[in-house]
């Protein structure tokens, strides 16, 4: 029996579901996406909860980047809602608590240590490093200038250690440096979290604009479809339903699960969500608040601030647990602990996949990095360019 299709896509993310795209429409390729969610989208997943209120069911996603080609890309499916992404680190102050911009900058610098000193250490900050430069904590740290180092470490205590033991479970100087740099003291004034060119949020939702991805006569998607169950990998030949299968295949999800963990499983952090509905409008100051020094949880989110929703009297707020993935039933991998020995790890399954002609691991997992969406769908555009030359 022959397969009716030609491509296989694994995963109905933005990876699986750019490059299921992709394939059917640039390539006129017939292509079957295999989904174990009951849904498309993948992390960046979004609907509507019973309170009405638009929600990402993992984790929230603000769409960010200064790559126009795949800002354009995605603009093909979605209209934007122009949101600028704000945080604040919420900690506990003399009296009660306050709230200072993350990532930290020269607002943050006067809430804690008023207009004049705030004002000599910007001076300092701005000799040493530049105006409107970003700065890594671990870089901070090591300045030799007392004053500058006596104020990396305030930043250090208040707005890192706590945060990142909570989201890894170790010190900032112990996990992957290019973590803790996505959020760098900051010289400037803006208190955006992000300061891409092309910034915000689909009109409709994530999921609508997936969909529209996915819609195509060329394009079958299987949903609740684990590919664990339809693919084999056995002595360098792909089997799907039992059968060989000799086209393209397109694997976005963890890779170990695919050889049985049989070197053993990758680590990564899970995340526990816990969604509470208010009878309020707002029920905090911004769309992301961190806690940065106390509380179990690392943030919590209120979703409207990001959508733009318009809902009086309501308002859903999810708080993020971070927590060690064990591989559990129900558990999602989120995020990859990048260290040299994981690295290794990831190494010897890649190395065991490269065994298979046409068979490509793209994404966040299946690549065991740590990629926003705008990296994931520049890598899905550039693995279509290389597939369809
Ligand atoms: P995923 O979205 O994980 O999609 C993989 C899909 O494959 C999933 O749907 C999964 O169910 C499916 N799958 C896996 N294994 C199988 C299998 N065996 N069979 C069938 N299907 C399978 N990025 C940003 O740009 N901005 C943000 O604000 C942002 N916030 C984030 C917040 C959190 C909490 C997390 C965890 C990530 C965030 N990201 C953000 C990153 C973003 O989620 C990823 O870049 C993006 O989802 C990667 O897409 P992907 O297709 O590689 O993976
Ligand atoms: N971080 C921190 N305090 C903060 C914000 C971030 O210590 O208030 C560190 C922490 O280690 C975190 C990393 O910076 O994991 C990256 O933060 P980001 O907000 O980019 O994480 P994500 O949104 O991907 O979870």
């Amino acid at each position: 029996m022959d397969h009716p299709f030609d491509c296989l896509v694994i995963g109905a993310g933005m990876a699986g579901a750019i490059c299921a795209r992709e394939l059917a429409e640039r390539g006129g390729k017939k292509v079957l996406v295999l989904e174990r969610r009951d849904h498309v989208g993948g992390n960046a997943y979004d609907c509507f909860d019973k309170a009405g209120v638009l929600i990402h069911r993992y984790g929230p996603h603000i769409f960010h980047t200064n790559d126009s080609r795949v800002f354009e890309y995605l603009s093909r499916f979605t209209t934007w809602y122009s949101y600028q992404h704000q945080v604040v680190a919420n900690i506990p102050a003399e009296g009660g608590r306050m709230e200072l911009p993350v990532p930290f900058n020269l607002i943050s610098l006067e809430v804690v240590f008023g207009p004049h000193k705030a004002a000599s250490l910007a001076k300092r900050l701005i000799a040493a490093y530049g105006v409107e430069k970003k700065v890594t904590i671990l870089e901070l740290r090591q300045h030799p200038d007392p004053e500058i180092a006596a104020l990396a470490d305030y930043v250090y205590e208040h707005v890192f250690v706590h945060y990142t033991m909570k989201q890894w479970g170790q010190r900032p100087e112990e996990i992957d440096p290019n973590t803790t740099a996505r959020v760098p003291v900051f010289l400037s004034e803006d208190c955006r979290y992000f300061q891409d060119l092309y910034q915000g949020m689909p009109i409709e939702g994530y999921t609508p604009m997936f969909q529209r991805m996915l819609d195509h006569p060329d394009i079958t998607v299987a949903l609740g479809a684990d590919a664990g169950d339809r693919l084999t990998l056995a002595e360098g030949t792909v089997l799907l339903d039992g059968v060989p299968f000799d086209g393209t295949v397109i694997y976005t999800g963890a890779v170990d699960e695919l050889f049985g963990c049989k070197y053993g499983r990758l680590p990564y952090r899970t995340l526990r969500f816990q969604f509470e509905t208010h009878p309020v409008d707002f029920w905090q100051s911004h769309g992301t608040v961190n806690y940065t020094m106390d509380q179990e949880y690392t943030r919590i989110t209120e979703f409207k601030y990001l959508t733009g929703q318009e809902l009086p009297g309501v308002t859903t707020i999810m708080k993020e647990y971070s927590e060690a993935y064990t591989g559990e039933e129900g558990q999602v991998p989120y995020y990859a602990i990048i260290n040299e020995a994981n690295n290794a790890l990831y190494a010897r399954y890649q190395a065991e996949a490269a065994r298979y002609p046409r068979f490509h691991l793209l994404g966040r997992l299946a690549e065991y990095k740590y990629y926003n969406m705008d990296a994931i769908a520049a890598r899905a555009l550039a693995l279509c360019d290389d597939l369809l030359k």
